[in-house]
């Protein structure tokens, strides 16, 4: 049994600490003393989740909240909290002070071990209905009540989502290696096993109870893969150089899902591994039919127009979505899956497997009704890539994805496997994903939305920190700008989010929580003074004329363009 003292103590180390290699030996021997029983939970934990991301389980707890139980256990007034946080910006540095001073003992305090912490959380994040708030507040009490100033302060960053101790899930896995082995020899099988399934608690159980186990890891339905990605190139000449003779499928814009089925049970995942079911009944009902008992598929979702005999583009897509009813949506745009892989059938795990013979199994199983097969063909030369390309282009698609016929299923990755091929490249119009962690307030013309644009950025891996790259002013829709700020607003923060690298010359008038991803386009890159992206000697990198292109509600921010890439694109830009 490992109590939550314990824990605590590892991660007020972890806090001093910023090197991964400490980290992991930190963790490692934390894990040593775990039990099977406990290593899930634990790990959720130092995630500062209670479950995967795709089960929804959020803890939803504001501030305010937190505020009112860190009076009742310290016995300080609500607003002597109020001051002591306002002046330390982090309600776990508060709640930890106001308990080493506290007023009232504890006369009944327990030492709290992993599960009794796990358990408490999970039964806050569960109280729901009529009056849940006050329900919530008296729980966290009673665990605040049993808790040390410095279990207080990781359960009070835990309740507000804040946990950040700049663990990565790499490091978690190291050290997993770590604890069995004393090595990270056994890195390699339990990432694998981490992405076809999703859920770290439960690669990391199924590694305490049997180690062995993790090499013959295979994929289950209802745990998501993370889905594998392609890398690009800019002609067909470089394709057909990397990976010869292969297999070309056009590349529709629409909304990826992953598809999972067992029985007459169905779950739809988004490329985020949101759970999506709900919002389309009608793929679910054309999955039921489907003669496999157990499968889980890949496939793009389009919105078809029967009358204009079109595609919808993926905005389009989610726009059908939010503004019709989802069964009117149902009826008057229905949905298309073009099927691109499968990876799961009746007990056989297919991502091992070369595309070659996933795509012969796609084949055995669809069409059927609005679940599609997309066409394909097996090229040799660059230039029937080529023709394919343009004919995509004249089709009104984005363009192509050539695929190696040799290659797994790359969950989580983004490998050779697939190579995409888009219009823009070639070009000098290209795009990046990046975060938005400000905006700022309009001027002039735009002053009555109050909105000014937004400051982006990318991520640097070397670094672990986001890293400005653009202000963003134009490419918005005045419907565009109203939403925008709504949406910000929800996530303001006083000060710059603590992963973020910025000069004052770029400081927006709001500063957000980095949760929302963009594209945008642009010329060209710049070096900039004061942009922080891949800044070296007091040169960064910049966007020139960017433009908001679209929301990437699909994209989560661990999957920003990274600084590396940007400095690729501006290498490739040719001599400066
Ligand atoms: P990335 O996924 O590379 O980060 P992105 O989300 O902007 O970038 P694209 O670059 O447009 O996506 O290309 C990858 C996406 O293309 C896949 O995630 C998938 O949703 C979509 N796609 C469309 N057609 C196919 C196809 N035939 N095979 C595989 N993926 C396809």
């Amino acid at each position: 049994m490992t109590f939550f003292k314990d824990v605590a103590q590892v991660f007020l180390e972890i806090e001093k600490r910023s090197g991964r290699l400490e980290m992991t030996d930190l963790l490692a021997e934390l894990f040593k003393k775990t039990s099977s029983r406990e290593i899930d939970k634990l790990i959720y934990l130092t995630q500062g989740i209670l479950a995967p991301p795709y089960e929804g389980i959020d803890l939803g707890m504001g501030e305010q909240f937190a505020i009112r139980a860190i009076a009742a256990v310290s016995g300080y007034p609500k607003e002597q909290v109020e001051q002591h946080y306002k002046k330390s910006g982090d309600l776990g540095l508060t709640v930890d002070e106001m308990l080493g001073k506290r007023k009232q003992l504890s006369l009944s305090r327990e030492d709290m071990d992993i599960e009794y912490v796990y358990n408490a959380l999970l039964k806050i994040a569960k109280t729901g209905g009529a009056g849940s708030q006050d329900l919530k507040i008296k729980h966290l009490t009673e665990m605040l009540n049993n808790s040390s100033p410095a279990e207080a302060r990781f359960i009070v960053r835990f309740v507000l989502g804040r946990l950040r101790l700049g663990v990565g899930d790499p490091t978690i896995l190291d050290a997993l290696s770590v604890s069995k082995t004393g090595d990270k020899s056994l890195r390699e099988p339990l990432e694998r096993a981490y992405n076809v399934c999703s859920d770290l608690g439960y690669v990391a159980k199924t590694f305490f109870e049997n180690p062995e186990k993790i090499n013959r890891f295979i994929v289950q339905p209802f745990k998501p893969l993370q889905p594998a990605l392609a890398e690009r190139l800019s002609t067909p000449e470089e394709i057909v150089e990397k990976i010869g003779k292969c297999a070309c499928e056009f590349k529709f814009d629409g909304f990826r899902l992953q598809v999972h089925k067992r029985g007459k049970e169905v779950e739809l995942y988004s490329r985020k591994l949101e759970k999506m079911t709900h919002m389309f009944p009608d793929v679910t009902e054309a999955v039921k039919k489907l003669k496999a008992n157990e499968i889980i598929f890949e496939g793009e979702a389009l919105a078809y127009n029967e009358k204009e005999n079109r595609y919808y583009s993926f905005q389009q897509t989610m726009q059908r979505k939010r503004k019709h009813g989802i069964s009117d949506a149902s009826k008057e745009l229905p949905l298309n899956i073009f099927c691109f892989d499968v990876l799961y059938l009746d007990g056989k795990d297919l991502t091992e497997k070369p595309y070659r013979e996933r795509r012969k199994t796609l084949e055995k199983i669809f069409p059927l009704g609005i679940l599609k097969l997309p066409n394909r063909k097996i090229v040799k030369t660059w230039k029937e890539l080529d023709k394919l390309f343009k004919k995509s282009i004249k089709e009104g698609l984005e363009g192509i994805m050539a695929k190696d016929l040799s290659a797994p299923y790359t969950a989580g990755k983004r490998k050779f496997a697939w190579i995409k091929l888009k219009k823009s490249y070639g070009k000098s119009v290209d795009t990046i994903d990046g975060v938005i962690v400000g905006y700022y307030l309009g001027r002039g013309a735009r002053a009555e939305f109050e909105f000014g644009g937004l400051l982006v950025a990318v991520y640097n891996e070397d670094k672990g920190r986001l890293e400005t790259i653009a202000k963003i002013g134009s490419g918005y829709s005045e419907q565009e700008m109203v939403e925008l700020q709504k949406m910000l607003d929800d996530i303001k923060v006083e000060a710059p989010p603590a992963k973020l690298d910025f000069n004052e010359a770029q400081k927006p008038d709001f500063w957000v929580e980095p949760r929302y991803v963009i594209e945008a386009s642009f010329d060209e890159i710049t070096l900039s003074p004061t942009h922080t992206c891949g800044m070296d000697e007091g040169r960064g990198h910049a966007l020139r004329f960017p433009r908001m292109l679209k929301m990437r509600p699909d994209k989560s921010i661990d999957e920003i363009t990274t600084t590396q890439e940007v400095i690729d694109m501006y290498a490739k830009q040719g001599p400066h």
